[in-house]
């Protein structure tokens, strides 16, 4: 029911890719290779874990709008049950095309646990989202990085994907804005993109991000001016790989981001 009610509105609206996944009811990043953003550059994933935050995430979502960059959640469980207005939050990020992935339910350190006990912390989440937005998280982000051998293999037997980043500009440390973001703009532009892993609980997050969206904009127009690569914001599907090489991207996915690469070159040529 929900699945067809989601076809109608992507057809009426032409909607963006993760609404035109929803109503498959998968997000397309599930079993790949665990990823920590290598591989393509001049691509840029922004993820955002421990939320969803019913004050922050909101002010995140419209940042991501203005500039119509997709995003990542890593979300957690705590009170979702409980809080309606929290998974409020869930339906919105769905709806405005950003993916939601798997932080655990009660953000544990994975590789501590039973395989049993670990399992649900996983289903629990999981079905908790499923049940709030109709698609089934399957990106994987493991609370503190904890990972392993064991870890990765039980992930991959479920179908799961283990993502982690390369570029963390300590947003749960920096207490200024102005660095933050500083920061993680010479960061992005220094690796020519990757996985940029932010949370969506942080004020100075929330904060930093309209200035960090900005200046990326004003480089990349920068770079198209002078016939260069730019770095371009993507959801992670960019960055899966399976054993035989990388995934093919959504034809929805790639729309999306030929999108936003036409309209930063009549934008950066408009200036
Ligand atoms: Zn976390």
């Amino acid at each position: 029911m929900l699945g067809r009610l989601l076809v109608g509105i992507a057809v009426t609206l032409g909607a963006g890719s993760a609404r035109a996944e929803s109503a498959h009811g998968h997000d397309g990043l599930g079993g790949a290779t665990p990823t920590r953003g290598d591989g393509p550059r001049h691509v840029v994933a922004f993820t955002f874990d421990d939320g969803p935050s019913e004050t922050l995430t909101p002010r995140i979502l419209d940042t991501l709008a203005a500039h119509d960059v997709p995003a990542t959640f890593f979300v957690v469980g705590r009170d979702l049950a409980a809080r309606p207005e929290r998974r409020a939050v869930l339906t919105a990020i769905v709806e405005a095309g950003h993916t939601i992935g798997n932080h655990t339910f009660s953000h544990a350190r994975l590789t501590a646990l039973s395989p049993a006990r670990r399992d649900a912390e996983l289903d629990r989440l999981a079905t908790l989202v499923e049940e709030a937005t109709g698609v089934r998280p399957t990106a994987v982000r493991p609370p503190y990085g904890a990972s392993s051998p064991a870890l990765r293999a039980a992930l991959v037997a479920r179908g799961l994907t283990e993502v982690r980043w390369n570029i963390d500009p300590q947003d749960w440390v920096v207490t200024s804005a102005a660095s933050l973001r500083a920061r993680l703009v010479a960061s992005i532009i220094a690796q020519e993109g990757g996985i940029v892993l932010l949370h969506d609980t942080k004020r100075v997050t929330a904060k930093a991000l309209p200035g960090v969206l900005a200046d990326l904009d004003e480089w990349n127009c920068g770079r198209v001016r002078r016939g260069q690569e730019p770095i371009i914001p993507v959801s992670l599907h960019y960055f899966m790989r399976d054993a035989d090489g990388p995934r093919p991207i959504p034809p929805e996915v790639a729309a999306r981001t030929e999108r936003y690469r036409d309209a930063l070159v009549t934008r950066c040529e408009g200036d």
